[in-house]
């Protein structure tokens, strides 16, 4: 799977199975794909991920046990591997802690999805499982806000010193809130991310109602000065009819501050039809933004490969720089 074949595949973002082999296994509750199957594809030292679905123009065909064949309109596509998730992604165990949230950001399923919260112990026992496989790599934690995001970062904050026992690294996604980068910090996280979402200030209005994108940015710098350069991220999301100028202009913003930004194809999740506009990015326009946010890291000194925990290190939903290009 060359870089052009990846950023066809994520604008794509859906596959049929066989089948045979439709998974009835657990429906991831974190990322794009909140509340549906999901598979991991590996070829050529690229990992994509892509949404399972009954129509798509993407179908899998399995070889063998260990090889499959991504097929579109007859022709093959790519070959490689299916790689199989510890908890919502390969390597990581990727946990939601409160799968609900106060707000309602016009893209995101998780607020319409209404789950339940997940307790410390219960977040141990599934760390525990995902440790037992030997697979274990690294811990990320990302939660929607119950009630408010400091009683959000309190819970965060205790369920990560209950997990340091295991030695792997942890990143935290959330909903900053007063002294939240202080006090996951201190709690023993290593990486954070906290999302800007959408860089059009205008627009941003419009799809995340009641949130202040400066208040994220000024939370961003003040990640940036607890946790160091190369350790804090923001998701960036493509396709809700930003303009170009504004995008560009808030990644040079965020890569300046120290933050790597995690650029997202918008996925248009059946729970939020019509809405708002959501249209999946093309490929050309995919690997020219992450070709364009590589630069704007490597003139302010970051670099993508350096990351222990989160999107970076997966690389499944996105054209990561330095370790897909
Ligand atoms: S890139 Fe991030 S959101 Fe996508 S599958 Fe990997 S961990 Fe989940």
């Amino acid at each position: 799977m060359d870089l052009k074949t990846k950023a066809h595949l994520i604008s794509v973002g859906k596959i049929e199975l066989p089948e045979t082999s439709r998974s009835t296994g657990p429906v991831s509750t974190a990322g794009p794909g909140a509340g549906e199957n999901n598979v991991f594809f590996r070829s050529g030292g690229r990992r994509v991920r892509l949404s399972v679905v009954e129509s798509s123009p993407l179908m899998l065909a399995e070889l063998d046990e260990d090889e499959v064949v991504i097929i579109e309109r007859g022709v093959e596509v790519a070959r490689g591997s299916l790689e199989k998730p510890l908890f919502h992604c390969p390597r990581q165990a990727y946990i939601t802690v409160s799968e609900r949230c106060i707000y309602d950001c016009k893209f995101c399923a998780v607020p319409k999805l209404s789950g339940g919260v997940k307790s410390k112990e219960k977040v141990e026992r599934m760390v525990a499982k995902a440790w037992d496989t030997g697979e274990l790599e690294a811990i990320s934690l990302t939660s929607g806000v119950e009630r408010s995001a400091e009683e959000e970062v309190a819970r965060v904050a205790e369920i990560i010193g209950a997990l340091r026992r295991f030695d792997v690294p942890i990143g935290v996604s959330v909903t900053p809130a007063l002294r939240s980068s202080e006090i996951l910090k201190a709690a023993g996280a290593d990486e954070i991310k906290y999302n800007v979402e959408c860089l059009d200030p205008e627009l941003f209005r419009r799809v995340c109602p009641g949130v202040s994108l400066e208040k994220i940015k000024m939370a961003l710098l003040d990640a940036v000065s607890h946790f160091g350069k190369n350790r804090v991220f923001s998701n960036v999301i493509i396709g809700l009819g930003e303009s170009d100028r504004a995008l560009r202009e808030g990644i040079e913003e965020l890569a300046e501050m120290g933050v790597l930004p995690v650029i997202r194809a918008v996925y248009p999740h059946p729970l939020r039809r019509g809405e708002i506009e959501m249209i999946r990015p093309s490929p050309e326009r995919l690997i020219d933004l992450a070709h364009y946010t590589k630069k704007v890291l490597e003139d302010h000194g970051l670099r993508g490969d350096l990351a222990e925990t989160g999107c970076y290190r997966c690389t499944g939903c996105d054209l990561v720089p330095h370790m897909d290009l």
